[in-house]
């Protein structure tokens, strides 16, 4: 059951994985969406980067709740592409969410590529009802399979190689993964920033 005690931590998200995995990295709070602390709101992902987008989502709804909030943004960049797709990731072949024709795009786009060097980077923001805002980046690094490999994961993860784990993300298991993955460095550099105050 949960603790009556813990704090309440909002998220911008409506992403069951992302609220697990934020939640194991922050276990003196309790994790909730921000749907579930009552805004149904979309913040316009109007930014041109990963840490400007990151911000956008979390005053939106800091701002809608009077609560603290966090948010992350991500994306993969192709050294290739000169960084694409980017903060576009999401939406690469025009439908917005749809993984694999992203997938697909992406590899023909390398289809001729020698150099497949990426990351995927990740940018999470905490935002206070004072104003106050926190911001932290974190990435993974590897390259651009030829095809795809595993079933694991979601996104470019069957189409990523990781440097780290010697093997796709979506040939890992899900710890496995977590353990390197961008998202878990940006979230535990920002825990760090925080300091004491959400140990
Ligand atoms: P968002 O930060 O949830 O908006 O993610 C943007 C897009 O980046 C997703 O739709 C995926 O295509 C891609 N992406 C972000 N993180 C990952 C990951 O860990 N694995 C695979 N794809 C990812």
């Amino acid at each position: 059951m949960d603790d009556p005690k813990k704090k309440i931590l909002v998220v911008a998200t409506g992403n069951a994985h992302k609220l697990r995995e934020i939640a194991e990295i922050f276990p003196a709070y309790e994790v909730i969406s921000q749907k579930q602390a009552g805004f149904s709101g979309e913040a316009e992902e109007t930014g041109k980067t990963f840490a400007e987008n990151a911000l956008i989502k979390a005053e939106t709804a800091c701002r809608a709740l009077g609560l603290p909030v966090l948010a992350d943004d991500s994306g993969i960049c192709v050294s290739a592409l000169g960084g694409a797709p980017g903060i576009y990731s999401a939406r690469y072949a025009g439908e917005h969410g749809n993984d694999k024709k992203n997938r697909a795009l992406l590899l023909k786009n390398l289809e001729n590529a020698s150099d497949r060097a990426a990351y995927f980077e990740c940018a999470a923001a905490l935002a206070f009802p004072g104003g106050e805002t926190l911001v932290a980046t974190g990435r993974t690094y590897g390259s651009i399979l030829t095809e795809e490999r595993g079933e694991g994961g979601f996104g470019y993860d069957p189409v990523f190689f990781s440097d780290d784990l010697q093997k796709s993300f979506g040939e890992a298991a899900a710890a496995e993964k977590n353990a390197v993955s961008h998202r878990f460095r940006a979230l535990t550099a920002l825990k760090e920033l925080a300091g004491g105050d959400m140990a």
